[in-house]
């Protein structure tokens, strides 16, 4: 049998859970298996650094590239693997948007080692020693990766050719990748979401929708929701409004608001403004007769400070590819 195309599923800057969403193609492993080298998998398979560097540029088939741009290791897997693949695919919320590694944009480095490495209960850090990209030990220098003070995605990194979206991608959106690889089957033009649909969670959402008026917002452990009404309207905070549709409103169907996974819908460049711009006229502000603009302002406020952590909630998936980025400094 001729040699099969070379797959390889890198880690960057994330929780494993993309990994994870792999292994849950069950049976179809052994499809990918039988016509794949599963050859680069740091998760699950011991390939070192100097084998991907040997290999001829494009001799990876399809690297999945999961995790967000953190550090400079993650920056320079992301360069070598662009070169060595013929298709890389931003596979994951993590790598397309950021998502929870990016949430640290709201903080800084220094925020970060200070927190991590100072100021911890359980830390035993007498001499205050924060972690060196270089250290000199009797056997030689050791060597860390350097820790950036933006996290990044990957396209602000790398061209790449594709996007898988959700936290983590569904089984079926990576099989249908893989199938049209060992198939043939032309793929959509180059830049296009997999999986993912042009409009909105809420077009796929079965919910009834009436005039969303939200006089206050509820956690989702404080209130039982009417499992056939829209969710935000009964003042949970769904991002279906504001969210790239595909995943069949998986989590509006069992009383779950959307979090927002799939990222901006098509055409959005910030899901986190697209969200608020949609709350802005959801609001019961009890009508504007007799209140100045001050007043609707601090009504507004007040219902939008039952949301906790607003920046957090809205951006949970996007910051680092929003414009917003990251907190000013
Ligand atoms: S997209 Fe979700 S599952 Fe995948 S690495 Fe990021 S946080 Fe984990
Ligand atoms: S806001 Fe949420 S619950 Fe309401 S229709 Fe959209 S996806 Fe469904
Ligand atoms: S409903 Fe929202 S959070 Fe849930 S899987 Fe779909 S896009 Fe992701």
């Amino acid at each position: 049998m001729p040699d099969k195309p070379k797959l390889s599923v890198y880690w960057a800057s994330s929780c494993g859970g993309c990994e994870i969403a792999v292994v849950n193609l069950h049976e179809k492993i052994l499809e990918v298996d039988r016509n794949f080298d599963f050859f680069f998998c740091p998760c699950l398979l011991d390939t070192k650094y100097r084998d991907i560097e040997a290999l001829d540029d494009g001799a990876i088939a399809i690297t999945l590239f999961n995790g967000a741009i953190r550090t400079s290791e993650n920056e320079e897997m992301a360069l070598l693997l662009r070169r060595k693949s013929q298709l890389l695919i931003a596979y994951g919320s993590c790598s397309a948007g950021g998502a929870i590694p990016a949430l640290s944009n709201l903080s800084t480095r220094a925020g970060h080692m200070r927190t991590n490495y100072l100021e911890g209960p359980s830390l035993d850090n007498p001499g205050g020693i924060l972690p060196q990209t270089a250290t000199l030990v009797p056997e030689g220098e050791l060597e860390l990766p350097a820790f950036f003070e933006t996290v990044k995605t990957l396209p602000q990194v790398v061209e790449v050719d594709y996007y898988i979206p959700g936290c983590p991608p569904e089984s079926k959106q990576i099989w249908s990748v893989v199938e049209a690889v060992i198939q043939g089957t032309p793929l959509p033009p180059r830049g296009s979401v997999l999986g993912g649909g042009c409009s909105t969670v809420c077009q796929e959402c079965a919910k009834v929708k009436s005039d969303k008026k939200i006089a206050a917002f509820h956690r989702t452990y404080e209130i039982v929701p009417d499992p056939r009404q829209c969710l935000l309207e009964q003042g949970l905070i769904c991002l279906g409004i504001a969210t790239r549709d595909g995943c069949g409103a998986l989590c509006p169907a069992v009383n779950m608001p959307c979090t927002g996974c799939y990222g901006p819908p098509e055409g959005v460049a910030d899901q986190g403004a697209k969200m608020l711009a949609a709350l802005g006229s959801d609001l019961d502000l009890g009508g504007y007769k007799g209140l100045t603009e001050e007043q609707v302002a601090r009504q507004a406020d007040a219902i939008l400070a039952g949301i906790p952590d607003l920046a957090g909630t809205l951006y949970r998936y996007s910051l680092a590819g929003s414009i917003l980025r990251r907190r000013s400094q």
